[in-house]
């Protein structure tokens, strides 16, 4: 066989191979695979703007506020006026070296609460007085834009921001969207900073149902851009084996560097300096473990920073207990469910906004919360379910 037909066949299989992630990257620019049809469903089962509005927002703002660990300020203005929000979370105590920084922003796709809810759970850990948050908070800075599109959640764009546009595929032009221009600033001026940014997290959930990271070919970055792109990705997949998926199932860039993402921005300015990745959760009624993948992602970046964190005991035995509320808002039936097998006791505990006890129950397995026949007034509550000396909480809203 001659050289060119060897190329030719190479090139054939590798389209093979790459060819469907190719086809969702590359076609509208729209790489978490949006479908209208889905995306009416989940609406319909998590509730008014997918389940977690600005408000709502304002209302996590004004609890983070009050952690010693989280400051929060506005990098900007979205296109109708609200303010962009990011948290910047870290020890404040006198700085004994410098830190590493790492920067997170959540939901340029409304439509995609996933994201936010393991950026939450992110939030949670990282303002935690033990495990592993403690242990980053002395040695790394963490920033989150908690809700990057505001206007487009109130709204329930599933995709845009107030104008029509999809800003996670905005930043090559001429004059981007203001979102897009406010994070670029903020990048921009972090990066001038004496410990600039190293890792870039954009989180988003795809209809796929599938836990994965988008890896840019060697083709569009480097060699060895690539070669760290697996070492970060299977990192965090160390931690969550069975959840997320290997590092080059979703590969994009194979035709170069498509310009318009904030993953371009990077590697165009930055290139290998900054390890930029979009993660995508899932984006379908089994999504769920945001623990679990919060705690992969900050376990995951220890090591790929070679931070020596070392899991203790409690945070693992901490992992066999999850629960799943749903609808919240909820208008007259919640659902709870925990991973335990049905031997295990569960405590529930319901609260309402004045942290008045309303209702208690022990179940295994799952259980329901009849809201509507128990002449509860509209608006937050909290469920504490406890086992083994684990809690989780949950904050629902009812609504009728
Ligand atoms: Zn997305």
């Amino acid at each position: 066989m001659n050289k060119l037909l060897l190329s030719l066949i190479f090139i054939l299989s590798l389209n093979i191979a790459f060819g469907q992630f190719n086809k969702i990257q590359t076609e509208d620019g729209d790489k978490c695979g949006y479908d209208p049809v889905k995306d009416a469903e989940l609406l319909d089962l998590y509730g008014k703007n997918w389940g977690y509005g600005y408000g709502d927002l304002l209302n996590d703002i004004a609890e983070w506020e009050q952690s010693d660990y989280i400051q929060v300020q506005s990098i900007g203005q979205s296109t109708l006026g609200r303010e962009m929000y990011e948290l910047t979370i870290t020890n404040f105590d006198p700085v004994k070296t410098l830190k590493h920084r790492i920067y997170i922003h959540v939901r340029t796709h409304p439509n995609e609460v996933q994201s936010f809810r393991v950026a939450d759970e992110i939030i949670n850990y990282l303002s935690a007085e033990n495990g592993i948050g403690n242990y980053l908070r002395d040695l790394c800075i963490f920033h989150i834009v908690p809700m990057y599109n505001p206007d487009g959640v109130e709204l329930e764009y599933p995709r845009e921001n107030a104008n029509g546009v999809d800003i996670e595929s905005n930043w090559n032009a001429a004059t981007p969207e203001i979102e897009v221009q406010n994070l670029r600033a903020r990048f921009e001026e972090l990066m001038l900073e004496e410990n600039p940014i190293e890792i870039a997290l954009n989180m988003h959930s795809a209809h796929e149902c599938h836990r994965f990271f988008w890896v840019h070919h060697a083709n569009g970055t480097s060699e060895l851009y690539y070669g760290l792109e697996e070492e970060f990705v299977e990192s965090v997949r160390s931690h969550f084996l069975e959840g997320i998926m290997p590092f080059d199932s979703h590969v994009s860039w194979s035709g170069g560097n498509p310009g318009q993402y904030p993953e371009s921005w990077w590697w165009t300015n930055h290139q290998e300096d900054v390890m930029a990745l979009t993660y995508e959760d899932m984006n379908c009624a089994s999504a769920g473990l945001y623990d679990q993948t919060a705690y992969a992602i900050l376990y995951g970046i220890s090591d790929y920073l070679d931070l020596g964190y070392t899991s203790i005991p409690e945070d693992l035995s901490n992992f066999s207990f999850n629960i799943n509320t749903y609808p919240n808002p909820v208008k007259d039936i919640l659902s709870i469910e925990s991973n335990l097998s049905s031997s295990k006791e569960v405590n529930l505990a319901m609260y309402n906004s004045l942290g008045t006890l309303v209702y208690e129950t022990t179940y295994t397995g799952s259980t329901k919360i009849d809201f509507q026949s128990m002449n509860l007034s509209p608006g937050l509550y909290i469920i504490n379910c406890k086992y083994n000396g684990y809690t989780n909480t949950e904050k629902i809203i009812y609504s009728y």
